[in-house]
């Protein structure tokens, strides 16, 4: 069968208008070991590790890094300053920055780097004070006050013009636009509450006027961002949700997506929506955490399993060739065997299109850490089972769906431009990742049709017709 789905025909296209480029417009000489020259220029490298909002911050500080006439540099050797936005996360993304710290610490012995920032989750966390005296870091910044970092490079007045309000990341088509900070619930395991606070939410036409710029400038895909985005609220009164600003979003941007949601808040009218409007991709990311109502409970999230059920019924009926996705945390203390066979149910109930799935780490000051060592405890050969078991279920599930794609004919949005394997990587209008083999640039649309696919991945033909 073939069929072109949910294809975006009513859309005019835009004009790709180029963006202010953020480079600096003088080009540093470079000397022949790639090292810009340090008498013209200063360098600077920026890491993220961490989620879509790390990347939206780091995109902010690249900002202010560029505005104060640094060069971006991708290795730390070339970098008089580095700047690595951290995740907090889980403890093995506590262990990778300390693997990176490491290797600063020595550069700087070396003269080679001259300056350390740690920002992001880790900096908002008490641990950073022992990691800036044990790996002598120059400025610690958390979530909530990276601005200053305009005054440790430099830049005046910056808390005027570099507040959360600002927008941060100018990718050539694609942009992410904060709506909301923080989270107000209190997930037994989660350090988030605690490193980026309670939740703000941005005024609607904030947000409207800000993704109006971006448009205007070029930009061809917006990604709504925040920890519970569907739990947004007009700050100033107006009685507008969630549905009401994707709703004037999706009337702005040529293309949107949002993420995260969370299942208590997320309104069956707007899982409706997803589906009416052809501007908004057909991806839902629900986190679930577990199919267990014991775990649920014990993890505070709010919602019973069946509950959860319901949301995606109404999701698969609005959207049926939407994606669907999900984060489940396996190994919570107090999980039992009857509990993980419940997830397994669950996983197979949704049937679910990706999932990232997480071994519990326990997080310092969260109530699910104080359990780590309690008889409820899960050892680690049982996690790691478990996990494994989680994630062959979510694939088997994930390549079936992707196998009924094969001959369906689809518009795709070109997020990465062509690589080496002769292929770029796109998205369809239903939130699917292909490869397809093509030369249009990012954040143009071609129309192929689905030859094969993969657990993760489709893999196009060569497009019909030219790129729009
Ligand atoms: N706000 C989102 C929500 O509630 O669905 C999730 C934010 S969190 C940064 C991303 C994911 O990390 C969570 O959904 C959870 O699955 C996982 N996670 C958070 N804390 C964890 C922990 N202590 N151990 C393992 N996984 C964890
Ligand atoms: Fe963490 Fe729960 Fe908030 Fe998500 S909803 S950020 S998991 S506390």
């Amino acid at each position: 069968m073939s069929s072109i789905t949910k294809t975006n025909k009513n859309i005019t296209p835009i004009p790709l208008v180029k963006k202010p480029s953020l480079t600096p417009t003088t080009v540093p000489a470079v000397d022949p070991g790639g090292r810009p020259d340090a008498e013209s220029t200063r360098t600077a490298c920026i890491r993220t590790f961490g989620c879509q909002m790390n990347v939206h911050d780091s995109d902010r500080m690249r900002r202010m890094i560029l505005d104060a006439g640094y060069t971006e540099v991708t290795r730390y050797e070339d970098a008089d300053l580095v700047v690595l936005n951290t995740c907090y996360v889980r403890e093995n993304a506590v262990d990778r920055v300390r693997g990176h710290l490491g290797e600063l610490s020595r550069l700087k012995r070396e003269g080679r780097v001259k300056k350390v920032a740690l920002t992001g989750c880790i900096g908002a966390a008490e641990e950073s004070r022992q990691l800036e005296k044990q790996y002598s870091i120059d400025l610690i910044l958390g979530t909530h006050n990276t601005y200053e970092l305009a005054d440790f490079i430099g830049l005046p007045g910056m808390e005027e013009t570099h507040t959360p309000e600002l927008p941060g990341t100018e990718g050539e088509h694609t942009a992410f636009v904060t709506i909301m900070t923080g989270c107000n619930y209190k997930c037994s395991y989660c350090v988030v509450p605690s490193v980026r606070g309670r939740m703000v939410c941005r005024p609607m036409e904030n947000v409207v006027h800000e993704v109006r710029r971006l448009v205007g400038s070029g930009t061809r895909y917006v990604t709504l961002l925040g920890q519970t985005v569907d739990a947004w609220r007009d700050p100033e009164g107006s009685g507008n949700k969630f549905f009401d600003l994707l709703g004037r979003v999706a009337e702005e941007a040529p293309r949107v997506w949002f993420t995260t949601s969370h299942p208590s808040n997320m309104e069956d009218r707007t899982l409706r929506l997803i589906g009416e409007r052809e501007t908004i991709v057909g991806k839902l990311h629900l986190p679930v955490q577990s199919g267990s109502d014991r775990m649920l409970k014990a993890m505070h999230r709010g919602y019973k399993s069946d509950r959860y059920r319901r949301k995606i019924e109404v999701f698969r009926e609005a959207v049926p060739e939407g994606t669907l996705s999900t984060d489940i945390i396996v190994g919570h203390p107090g999980e039992t065997e009857e509990d993980h066979e419940e997830t397994l149910r669950l996983v197979e109930d949704c049937s679910f299109d990706s999932a990232y799935v997480f071994k519990f780490s326990p997080r310092s000051g969260t109530e699910a850490a104080g359990l780590a060592k309690s008889p409820g405890a899960v050892p680690e050969g049982v996690a790691q089972r478990r996990f494994l078991e989680v994630l062959r279920a979510v694939e088997q599930n994930a390549f079936k769906r992707n196998q009924r794609k094969i001959g369906s004919t689809e518009e795709i949005y070109i997020r990465h431009a062509k690589n080496g394997n002769g292929r770029a990587v796109g998205e369809t209008w239903s939130g699917h990742a292909v490869h397809v083999p093509t030369t249009a640039k990012p954040g143009g649309y071609v129309t192929s049709k689905i030859e094969s696919a993969g657990p993760h991945v489709l893999y196009a033909g060569e497009p019909v017709g030219p790129p729009r």
